[in-house]
């Protein structure tokens, strides 16, 4: 396995090479991350407020909190930074952490602000997880469609214009191509198995024929909220800054197993995580290491010293539960570790391959 002399990334992440000098496409690229700027942001706050104002609504704003950093991080933008009246929700995929729910239950409460909780069928759920999970071995990319449809749905019941998500520049290229968000894609693995009906797998989807194309017709003409990345805005505080911003503001407390805190919302993670090392032979943290080193928020030894600690090809400890959840025992794992990378990255939807297609091409104009 080679290793970019800048960053950690190795060649096992797909389409990545190497110069001369051993370092990798992505650091010789240098693909600084340059942000819009703030006054972008604040337009869009300003809009929503009229909007809100407009439709004599009681909030400006929705925002997604799982109880991890970057969501916290949005809930004291929104209601502190920019004083916004906000509507905070939390999509309950089943494998929320204590201490996540400890953290929406504190913040929620300092920033005063109202939340509610989305719950999808659990039964359903846990037949969409235990299909995914056996046929891909990989279960965040079903976990992110119930997501994004529960905020659209949340933000359409609330007639709330802007939706506020903590997505990062840092998790740049740290998701896998085939990682199964795209709708049709789901749909063919989930059919394949015949182990659920239309209509259950349509009450997950709650709108079963979204595309990429009908979600941002139904955007632009206020069906759904609007849904922005502040973090792409604005200079983004290092990891542990923000850490101590929220800590301060709204008594958001951190993960103490540790130094990454990402997701330590989600106790399916680090099982997930491991699996997908085991297939792809990397996984997110590497990828977003590397986007730290290239910010300079960390040194490369700093990165390898956390990936030696992270333990990432041993399993980890306390995953019975999640496994059991999941139906499958040490024997199948072997099954699903030999699964080959991007078995179904063709199964896309014709107009989602189409849209993604023309927002490059527009990207580049
Ligand atoms: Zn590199």
């Amino acid at each position: 396995m080679k290793t970019c002399v800048k960053c950690v990334l190795t060649d096992q992440y797909p389409g990545l090479t190497f110069n001369e000098q051993g370092i990798c496409s992505f650091c010789e690229k240098k693909v600084h991350f340059k942000p819009i700027g703030e006054t972008g942001l604040i337009a869009e706050f300003e809009k929503a407020r009229m909007i809100a104002r407009k439709r004599k609504i009681g909030y400006d704003v929705l925002v997604p909190l799982s109880g991890g950093k970057d969501s916290t991080f949005m809930l004291y933008l929104a209601a502190i930074k920019y004083k916004l009246r906000v509507l905070a929700m939390t999509y309950d995929n089943g494998f929320l952490s204590p201490s996540a729910l400890k953290n929406i239950q504190t913040t929620v409460k300092n920033a005063g602000v109202e939340h509610v909780f989305h719950r999808p069928d659990l039964e359903i759920l846990k037949i969409v997880y235990r299909t995914m999970f056996r046929k891909t071995g990989d279960i965040c990319g079903a976990c992110d469609i119930g997501t994004n449809i529960s905020i659209l749905k949340v933000s359409h019941d609330y007639k709330i214009p802007l939706i506020v998500s903590g997505v990062s520049p840092l998790e740049n290229d740290s998701f896998v191509p085939d990682s199964i968000q795209d709708i049709a894609r789901f749909r063919y693995i989930m059919k394949a198995t015949g182990r659920i009906s239309r209509r259950e797998m349509n009450k997950f989807l709650i709108y079963p024929n979204l595309n990429y194309f009908n979600q941002t017709i139904l955007k632009h003409t206020g069906y759904f909220g609007r849904l922005i990345f502040p973090l792409f805005y604005i200079e983004n505080p290092s990891d542990k800054e923000m850490g101590r911003i929220i800590r301060e503001a709204l008594g958001w407390e951190d993960s103490t197993d540790s130094e990454y805190t990402k997701h330590f919302d989600c106790i399916a993670e680090p099982f997930t995580n491991y699996v997908r090392n085991k297939i792809y032979g990397y996984e997110h943290r590497i990828c977003q290491y590397s986007n730290m080193i290239r910010r300079g928020e960390i040194t490369r030894a700093h990165a390898m010293k956390m990936l030696d600690d992270d333990h990432l090809w041993e399993m980890p400890a306390n995953v019975e539960p999640v496994m059991e959840y999941l139906g499958v025992t040490k024997e199948d794992l072997v099954e699903i570790f030999a699964y080959k990378p991007l078995t179904y990255e063709k199964h896309t939807s014709r107009i989602n391959r189409l849209f993604g297609l023309a927002k490059k091409v527009k990207d580049r104009v």
